[in-house]
């Protein structure tokens, strides 16, 4: 390792190379910060397949110098039911749209791709694959990380981004207490089909799942992400043959849901996901060791926002210690905890109200579950819940990214 980029003061140890990771990377780097990326695979690598991102999660990715046009293009989401009724439009808000630069809110990439372009941004010397992080010891001035190879380094900070099942976040904070939230995601991608009305995206519903697509952009090219959410329990078995499984659940469904069943490679584009989550925390930090993404917050599918949140808290966690000696135990926990009182409480939210959707639409036994849908169909109270529920906050998150708007 060279030493002449892992300066005392500045050396910022990340463990984990996912998206929370390689943003905390560029972020940390754009700041002068000497940063090294431990990840336990033999390479860094994207997890599924499409992803959304919302608008400010774009604007930090411009601001790293990934350019929005790689993201599609905007979409007005819909909620609907299985048949096809409206119940909600999802408004833009033109005064984010006119600050932000960015037209709509939420944009379909494939995951893969957008992770190479954040890849491109970190210089290769700075990646140390083949790193699976094991332990580390806290010292007064500093932190000795140790891996299962045998290797240690030793950094002035520890950001932990290694995933849901974080080993750091489980030193530093104890047993995560995962719980599996009830619901599976299938989620698949194909290439574009003609005759769906462009800039559109559903999320639809009938009594017990849901069913949604979006139009996306992968390799400059259009196509279209699409789910289907059903009820689940840990240890459910995987069905044989998966394709006949969603069919099924589709089979009511209202046009364009059918058609991406044909559409899409059910060996290489479809990808189970079974939704864990763990109790909030409170704090995400703990003397030179601070977290970010899953390994503290991982997100149910109904925020469509894990990634998101994950690449913003590395650039909120870079910004709160700008500047900062990293020496300095005062000036470390002084912006650690300027980073958890811009992110907690609201990633917390977040996290907690996609989990209540989720429960909402896939736990509710039969004849709550059609008064629910009664209530849906012919009142505003779904918008009422969308608008306040995530909207407001993300929208209000977004205005304060000052340094960030275009006017
Ligand atoms: C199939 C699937 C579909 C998804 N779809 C969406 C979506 O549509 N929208 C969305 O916003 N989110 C989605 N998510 C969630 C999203 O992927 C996560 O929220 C996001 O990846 C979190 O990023 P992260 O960097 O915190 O963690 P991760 O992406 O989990 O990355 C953690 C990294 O740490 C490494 N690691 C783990 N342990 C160690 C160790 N001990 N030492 C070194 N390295 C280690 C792992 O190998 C991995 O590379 C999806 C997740 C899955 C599984």
């Amino acid at each position: 390792m060279s030493q002449d980029s892992w300066r005392p003061r500045k050396r910022v140890a990340i463990v984990g190379g996912g998206p929370g990771a390689i943003s905390t990377g560029i972020a940390f780097l754009k700041r002068g910060f000497d940063v090294r990326i431990f990840e336990r695979q033999s390479s860094c690598k994207a997890i599924g397949g499409a992803v959304l991102l919302s608008t400010p999660v774009l604007a930090i990715l411009r601001n790293y110098g990934i350019s929005a046009e790689h993201f599609g293009s905007f979409t007005v989401t819909y909620f609907k039911n299985e048949v096809g009724m409206a119940r909600v439009e999802l408004p833009f808000n033109p005064e984010i749209e006119r600050k932000m630069g960015i037209k709509g809110w939420h944009y379909g990439v494939l995951r893969s791709s957008i992770f190479k372009k954040m890849l491109e941004l970190v210089p290769e010397h700075v990646i140390f694959p083949g790193h699976e992080f094991t332990h580390y010891v806290e010292k007064e001035n500093e932190v000795e990380l140790h891996f299962q190879n045998g290797q240690h380094v030793t950094a002035d900070i520890v950001v932990g981004a290694d995933g849901i099942r974080s080993q750091v976040s489980r030193q530093a904070f104890g047993d995560p207490q995962l719980f599996h939230c009830g619901i599976r995601l299938w989620l698949a991608w194909c290439d574009y089909i003609p005759g769906i009305p462009p800039n559109t995206g559903f999320i639809s519903h009938d009594r017990l799942n849901q069913a949604s697509f979006f139009p996306m952009t992968h390799d400059g090219k259009p196509g279209f992400e699409w789910w289907v959410v059903e009820p689940s329990y840990e240890g459910k078995p995987i069905p044989k043959d998966v394709k006949a499984h969603v069919a099924g659940i589709l089979k009511n469904w209202a046009e364009p849901m059918p058609r991406f069943l044909e559409a899409t490679d059910f060996d290489t584009q479809v990808y189970r996901w079974e939704i864990y989550n763990r109790p909030s925390l409170k704090k995400w930090s703990s003397g030179r060791i601070v977290c970010v993404g899953d390994a503290v917050h991982p997100v149910s599918p109904y925020a469509a926002y894990g990634m998101g949140m994950a690449i913003e808290d590395g650039y909120f966690l870079a910004r709160a210690l700008d500047g900062v000696d990293l020496r300095d135990k005062h000036a470390v926990s002084a912006g650690f905890e300027l980073y958890e009182q811009e992110r907690v409480d609201y990633v917390n939210h977040n996290m907690e109200f996609a989990r209540h959707l989720g429960r909402l639409f896939h736990s509710v036994p039969r004849p709550l579950a059609n008064v629910r849908d009664w209530i849906f169909d012919n009142t505003p109270l779904l918008s009422y819940f969308m608008k306040n529920g995530y909207l407001k906050n993300s929208e209000e998150e977004t205005l304060r990214l000052k340094e960030l708007h275009v006017c």
